[in-house]
């Protein structure tokens, strides 16, 4: 019986906006709870921009530049990709918990964010689908949710763009990814990602995942639509490194 209740207040619950700041977890005051953050916290958090990589969306310091050292190198298989906050000082351990610790109401707040920053963007690049970049199912089963997937719903809910989350899954369980460089991260993505249908029939996806950081893993989902036939992805984070 308990366990049924569980099962449908659950859902409910994830609709809710968080009662405590999302960044330094003190609880709100009403007036902060729209914000999902609370004032100290509203004035202190690093979001990206106003200057930013036309490519990858990493904060860059100077304005004249387009692109920043890293999009100057690689040539993306995504052709643009956003994100909402720096990834530092707090910001680092909303993620953790985000992740880890069920927070996922957050989903919410993040999702208000990236409308209220790229809602445009989003409208003008006529995204017809929002894939998250997958979880390793055995892993998602263990930690209950994947939190890109939470975050896509979120964004899903206020843009009317559909989820697709059957399209891509993921093969291989990689290994923390922070401890690898750059190379290795990439051979370990390798064939991480599979397609499950012959055919995608969206033209423009929005990819969406946590934490951006070299963008390996984007540019691999990104590479597994495209062979699907999508034609043009772009990609959504919450987080990004800092700024260059
Ligand atoms: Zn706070
Ligand atoms: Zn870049």
């Amino acid at each position: 019986m308990i366990h049924n209740i569980r099962n449908i207040i659950n859902p409910v619950l994830t609709l809710l906006y968080p009662k405590r700041c999302v960044a330094c977890d003190k609880v709100l005051l009403k007036i902060e709870k729209e914000a999902g953050l609370c004032r100290e916290c509203l004035k202190k958090v690093k979001l990206v921009g106003p200057s930013y990589c036309m490519t990858c969306g990493t904060p860059i310091a100077n304005d004249a530049k387009e692109l920043c050292g890293n999009c100057e190198k690689i040539n993306h298989i995504f052709i643009q990709n956003r994100a909402i906050f720096q990834y530092t000082g707090d910001m680092k351990k909303a993620m953790y918990r985000f992740k880890y610790s069920n927070k996922r109401c957050y989903g919410k707040v993040f999702a208000m964010y990236a409308n209220r920053y790229y809602g445009r963007w989003i409208r003008e690049n006529k995204i017809d689908a929002i894939v998250p970049v997958p979880m390793y199912k055995k892993k998602e089963k263990c930690r209950g949710y994947n939190q890109a997937a939470v975050f896509a719903k979120e964004i899903s809910a206020l843009t009317g763009i559909p989820v697709a989350d059957e399209i891509v899954r993921r093969d291989s369980d990689t290994v923390a990814m922070k401890r690898l460089n750059s190379l290795k991260r990439k051979k370990n993505l390798l064939k991480a990602f599979s397609l499950q249908k012959n055919v995608v029939q969206f033209r423009k996806v929005l990819i969406v995942d946590d934490i951006y950081t070299t963008g390996t893993t984007m540019d691999e989902v990104a590479k597994v639509l495209k062979s699907g036939g999508v034609k043009e992805l772009f990609g959504m984070c919450v987080c990004i490194g800092e700024m260059q």
